[in-house]
């Protein structure tokens, strides 16, 4: 299905955008990958696909490394036709102790850097006329936690973005739609659990039930694959008129 287009996933050498890059890799993309740690087993995973794979460092909390990305992206393989805007950070502190420097850190790496690469990466799929953008957001988008202020305000402000990006390309081939995960098992929710864990001297498994009961009424973690599938689709023919939408897969915890 996705044959001859080109996917660039921010933060994909782990967790939930690495779990979407391998999906949309499944379905014949070409993949450009980013993210910090190990950049050689994520592209070797995508390979063993049978995808071309490339790799850009871009640190998405600056600009100018975002542009020179995109500028990668593009001379590798023509164009980026499936952005997916993924990276994201976290910090879990009460407003009046949060670090300013989390707190800018969080709004670059969690919003900013989507509409830069939103930015750069409409001309060319707007002359294609076909382009799918699709905003990992969160159920933080949608709904607040305490002690989550940076994050909450960023995936809100991400929610927002999808539906101007949606609706000022409502008439082309173009669309955008954004992903609102409730807690998935990755080293971002890991940190949680063991923070969970030290300060209520709970075990892992222990800890990692006490998060679910308190937000998701299913008691799982959604699975970057699960997430992945739904990426799939907004890619697909069925989805070209799904447009703006934040779409959450969180085991009940928004229906509360
Ligand atoms: P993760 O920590 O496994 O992956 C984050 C990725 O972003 C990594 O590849 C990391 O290298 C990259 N990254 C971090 N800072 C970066 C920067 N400055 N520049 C470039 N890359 C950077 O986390 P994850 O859980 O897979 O999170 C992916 C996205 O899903 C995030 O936007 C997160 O907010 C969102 N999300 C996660 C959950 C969850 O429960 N894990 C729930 C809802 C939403």
């Amino acid at each position: 299905m996705l044959k001859g287009k080109t996917a660039l996933v921010t933060g994909s050498t782990s967790g939930i955008g690495l779990g979407i890059a391998q999906a949309l890799a499944r379905g014949g993309a070409n993949i450009v990958l980013n993210g910090f740690g190990d950049a050689e087993a994520p592209q070797a995973s995508i390979r063993a696909l049978g995808a071309e794979v490339s790799y850009h460092g871009a640190d998405m909390s600056k600009a100018a490394e975002i542009e020179a990305m995109m500028a990668h992206a593009a001379d590798r393989f023509g164009q980026v036709d499936i952005l997916v805007n993924n990276a994201g950070i976290q910090h879990v502190a009460r407003i009046e102790d949060f670090p300013v420097e989390r707190w800018d850190a969080i709004i670059a790496i969690n919003l900013t850097s989507a509409f830069h690469a939103t930015r750069l990466a409409l001309p060319a799929m707007r002359k294609s006329n076909w382009g799918r953008i699709i905003n990992v957001a969160s159920v933080h988008g949608l709904v607040a936690s305490a002690e989550k202020s940076a994050y909450v305000a960023a995936k809100h402000g991400v929610v927002g973005l999808t539906k101007v990006t949606a609706l000022e390309n409502a008439t082309t081939g173009v669309t955008c739609n954004a992903i609102c995960p409730g807690w998935v098992l990755t080293p971002l929710v890991q940190k949680q659990v063991d923070a969970k864990a030290a300060a209520l001297g709970l075990s892992n498994d222990e800890a990692k039930k006490v998060l679910l009961s308190e937000k998701e009424p299913s008691m799982q973690f959604t699975t970057p694959d699960e997430l992945a599938a739904l990426a799939v689709f907004f890619c697909s023919p069925a989805a070209q008129n799904v447009r703006g939408v934040a779409w959450n897969m969180d085991g009940g915890w928004t229906a509360q």
